[in-house]
């Protein structure tokens, strides 16, 4: 049965009209569920009984529960715990411009680069709608912050399960849902070129991240297998062709690896692999975690590849750290669950 956070307005109005009822009903339910927050269709007091009965018949309400909670400074860090007993999380961080989100898309992940704590534990399901719905909707409860931005950055691969988040974001970018721009919504993928291109074809402004993390094949495949699917002038290609259809600019993922990727002859190769391209490269400081033997670049060695790529031409940024703290590098907090 399908939950009823995870229907799209317009496949709401579609049922309602398959009952026989009137397409503005969906507009209503959605009051319910995204305004008031009511998580009941039985409190839903300008719907009829008869609809009601309907709607409790035809649609689950089931609710994933918060399981923990880690806090410090500007970062909250969210387990959940779903109804089936698998566990999720997400993270909240406090910005001076607004509240961003990183959602997780999938139950573990099957990409397995190798400097990631989610792909340690193999993909178990993808997340349905409704899963990634209500982490934010928990999240607002129990904060009583008012979430302004979300990337699916947290643990899965996004276009490994690209239908339940199509759903998800046009659910969260609707209107009467949760009412977050386009433009606010940030899909980060480690570059599975037959989904850039439908990506491409949705009619969305959401924003696309790639995953490259490495200036030529050979450093990739070693730390991203699916590099070996497909390589980067191949998923280069893809980006390219995306940008000229959309006329948006890409943000290029960057991890600095000690040692592995973060040279300033490194840096020099990634210009001359990115001149041209309306992009621009945020380098992510390494959160170190305990089972995997990759290490955080220096300081030094971040600036210098920073100032590299500036000289160079490229647009850049170093992300800010958050939460290195309480666990937030992507999976942790689900790994230290799963191994009690
Ligand atoms: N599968 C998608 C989205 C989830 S990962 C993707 O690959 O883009 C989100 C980002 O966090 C990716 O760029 C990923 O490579 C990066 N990442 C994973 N583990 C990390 C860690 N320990 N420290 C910093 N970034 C990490």
């Amino acid at each position: 049965m399908n939950n009823i956070y995870g229907v799209t307005r317009k496949d709401l109005e579609d049922y309602f009209i398959n009952i026989g009822d009137k397409k503005f009903r969906s507009t209503q339910i959605y009051d319910w569920l995204y305004k008031k927050r009511v998580k009941n269709f039985s409190l839903m007091s300008n719907i009829k009984n008869d609809i009601k009965e309907k709607l409790n018949n035809d649609f689950s309400i089931d609710i994933i529960e918060i399981k923990k909670v880690e806090h410090d400074k500007d970062t909250y860090k969210f387990l959940f715990k779903l109804c089936d007993g698998n566990f999720v999380e997400a993270v909240l961080m406090q910005h001076d411009y607004g509240n961003s989100v990183c959602v997780s898309s999938e139950v573990g992940c099957n990409m397995g680069c190798k400097f990631c704590e989610s792909g340690r534990l193999k993909k178990v399901r993808n997340l349905e709608a409704y899963e990634m719905i209500e982490q934010l909707l928990l999240i607002e409860e129990k904060t009583s912050i008012r979430i302004s931005s979300v990337v699916v950055m947290g643990i899965g691969e996004p276009f490994d399960n690209y239908e339940n988040l199509m759903k998800f974001i046009r659910i969260i970018n609707d209107d009467l849902g949760l009412a977050i721009g386009a433009r606010h919504i940030t899909v980060s993928t480690c570059g599975i070129i037959p989904k850039i291109y439908d990506f491409a074809n949705e009619d969305l402004q959401v924003n696309l991240a790639l995953s490259l993390h490495a200036p030529n094949d050979e450093i990739r495949s070693k730390i991203m297998p699916i590099n070996k699917v497909y390589s980067i002038s191949k998923v280069l290609r893809a980006i390219s062709d995306y940008i000229q259809k959309t006329n948006r600019r890409v943000t290029i993922e960057y991890v600095m690896l000690n040692n592995v990727n973060d040279s300033v002859n490194n840096a020099v190769e990634l210009a001359n692999l990115l001149r041209g391209l309306n992009v621009y490269v945020n380098l992510i400081p390494y959160n170190e975690t305990e089972a995997i033997e990759f290490k955080k670049s220096s300081k030094e060695n971040i600036n210098k590849f920073y100032t590299t790529l500036i000289n160079k031409g490229i647009n850049v940024t170093i992300r800010r750290e958050f939460g290195s703290k309480i666990s937030a590098a992507c999976g942790q907090l689900r790994s230290k669950e799963v191994k009690k």
